[in-house]
């Protein structure tokens, strides 16, 4: 967010504990520790971004040095409370370590904290970004926070509490702050809005705040985006949607809704609508996220609360699509949007990306090593190397008969011994079928060169333009070389209803088939510049065939 827009956040810095936004667990402790004069003298604050750890802090710099607190609460009317507000006390400093993380910083304050306050009773020392310190600073800082003087207060803030060393952790009192949730955050800002002046819709707000996760910084910063845009005019959802680039929310149930019916068409005329609107293609897949989390809170919390900010009439929409939609859709949609966002920030062109992760949705059977799943599981890993190991196999025993033959031995002869000989003519079954594969492998070319230009046939063309194919097991390998477009890879995957019956027709048989993507090098080594078995040496292939079977293989003359 620019600087220019946090003029509200700093205005509606909380002046008092009561106005700090749930974190009621901390405000009670610390009200408690400064009535009974029991403070620390240092405090870590976590948290993530925006949640009010920096106020808090502000406010409790005030609270310690305050000339007529109340109850704990700082008057906000001395002397000392208005130089603290003015950020103009010399006792209060705010440092932040992501701007100097060295030891020099730190040095400074430890000076510093040798003299006692010149107003006020205390000296504090607020570090945001705490964890952003350096070994050096942190060991600096050790050695005072062991020993503090009595009138020095630490208070570190940080969103990230695991980089803060166990040293420095040991010695401060830690306060986890929570996320503010969606209704307190949405009660308070309206709040805010009505004493700025802002008008604005309560559906605009609800978005503004489901965009901000929580942050009130973010939240606010928005808000005042959207009142300096639209300066005196009521905002609503759609001028909301339009300065953040965002898409309304009945985009997203259209898509879900698209996927259920397994409607590519669908999902490619959605998207091309958002992006004729100049809405931003990672903010869109941010929202579908979105919008397929709420569908799991609505799946799983069917009664009672829900864990969406959104209105009644939203929340019950959701509920009704919830209903409709497997779970396994649901979860398959978190993962592919999830990927999708990981993924964009490398890609070429978003909106392919986008549109190639939502028709791999509707049709996850038939998308192959792109669809948008998920990362491959352990299995398909595996999956693939048992299938690079039985090609080479298979390569293997053919130089061994080629050899044999060229040499007038049966191949066996070179088996080894014969207990292990049975367990090697038996891998030598083959599956049924494999004539005909091997024809297809063999008449593949021609098969490929064969299609037209015709629109049936295109992205199937344009898909196996580069590509050999081979027999694994029972089924037809198709290794495609992996230049094509993501886009026709995504239609392609619906290739099977294409290419099998084409496929009949021309060799008279219909295989299982699987469509492999190989890098444009590794194509290369595997078909341009074939390793020739015929050319090995019995030596190579002998010691080759002991690695892969495990089997002494004996050379004879
Ligand atoms: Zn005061």
């Amino acid at each position: 967010m620019s600087a220019s827009h946090t003029v509200l956040y700093r205005k509606l810095r909380p002046k008092n504990f009561s106005d700090v936004l749930g974190q009621e667990h901390i405000v009670k402790t610390l009200i408690n520790q400064l009535k009974s004069n029991r403070l620390a003298h240092a405090y870590l604050f976590c948290g993530t971004r925006g949640c009010g750890k920096t106020s808090a802090a502000k406010l409790l710099s005030r609270a310690v040095n305050c000339e007529n607190p109340r109850e704990g609460e700082p008057c906000n009317a001395c002397p000392v409370c208005l130089e603290i507000l003015r950020d103009a006390s010399l006792n209060v400093s705010e440092i932040n370590a992501a701007d100097y993380t060295g030891v020099d910083s730190v040095r400074g304050i430890i000076e510093e904290s040798a003299y006692p306050p010149s107003s006020g009773n205390f000296r504090v020392y607020i570090i945001d970004e705490a964890h952003m310190l350096s070994a050096s600073a942190f060991n600096a800082l050790l050695k005072t926070l062991e020993e503090p003087p009595g009138y020095v207060i630490f208070i570190l803030a940080t969103t990230d509490p695991q980089k803060i060393p166990a040293t420095i952790h040991s010695r401060c009192q830690r306060f986890d702050f929570k996320r503010i949730s969606g209704a307190v955050m949405f009660d308070a800002v309206r709040g805010y809005a009505a004493a700025e002046g802002i008008k604005i819709e309560d559906e605009a707000l609800r978005f503004i705040i489901s965009a901000s996760d929580g942050a009130m910084r973010d939240c606010l910063s928005i808000l005042e985006q959207c009142a300096s845009f639209y300066f005196g005019e009521e905002i609503s959802l759609e001028k909301t949607l339009e300065l953040l680039g965002a898409s309304d929310i009945s985009v997203f149930f259209a898509l879900a809704e698209a996927v259920l019916k397994a409607d590519m068409g669908e999902c490619m005329s959605l998207i091309d609508g958002q992006a004729c609107l100049g809405r931003d293609i990672s903010g869109f897949a941010r929202q579908a996220l979105s919008h397929f989390r709420n569908l799991l809170a609505a799946k799983v919390q069917q009664n009672g609360n829900i864990s969406v900010s959104a209105s009644g009439e939203t929340i019950a929409l959701l509920r009704e699509q919830a209903a409709r939609l497997p779970m396994s859709l649901i979860i398959r949609g978190i993962e592919a949007f999830s990927e999708l966002l990981g993924n964009l920030r490398y890609a070429a062109s978003e909106r392919v990306m986008l549109e190639a992760a939502c028709v791999a949705l509707c049709r996850p059977e038939a998308a192959g090593p792109a669809r948008a799943g998920g990362a491959p599981q352990a299995g398909e890993e595996q999956a693939e190397q048992i299938g690079e190991l039985k090609a080479q196999l298979e390569e293997l025993r053919k130089a061994v008969r080629a050899l044999s033959e060229e040499r007038g031995k049966p191949a066996e002869k070179a088996a080894g011994p014969p207990e292990k000989k049975k367990a090697a003519d038996k891998r030598k079954l083959r599956p049924p079928g494999s004539a005909e594969l091997k024809k297809i492998a063999e008449g593949w070319a021609g098969f490929t060169g064969s299609f037209s230009d015709g629109s049936k046939e295109l992205p199937i063309k344009e898909l196996l333009g580069k590509s050999r194919a081979a027999p694994d097991g029972g089924r037809l390998l198709i290794i495609v070389e992996d230049g094509v477009e993501t886009l026709v890879r995504a239609r392609a995957s619906a290739y099977s209803a294409v290419i099998l019956p084409l496929m009949a027709e021309k060799f008279g048989v219909s295989p299982e088939t699987e469509i492999e993507y190989v890098g444009a090098s590794e194509y290369k080594t595997r078909f341009d510049e074939p390793a020739k078995p015929r050319e090995r040496t019995a030596e190579e292939i002998a010691r080759n065939a002991e690695g892969l079977l495990g089997i002494k293989v004996e050379l004879k003359d």
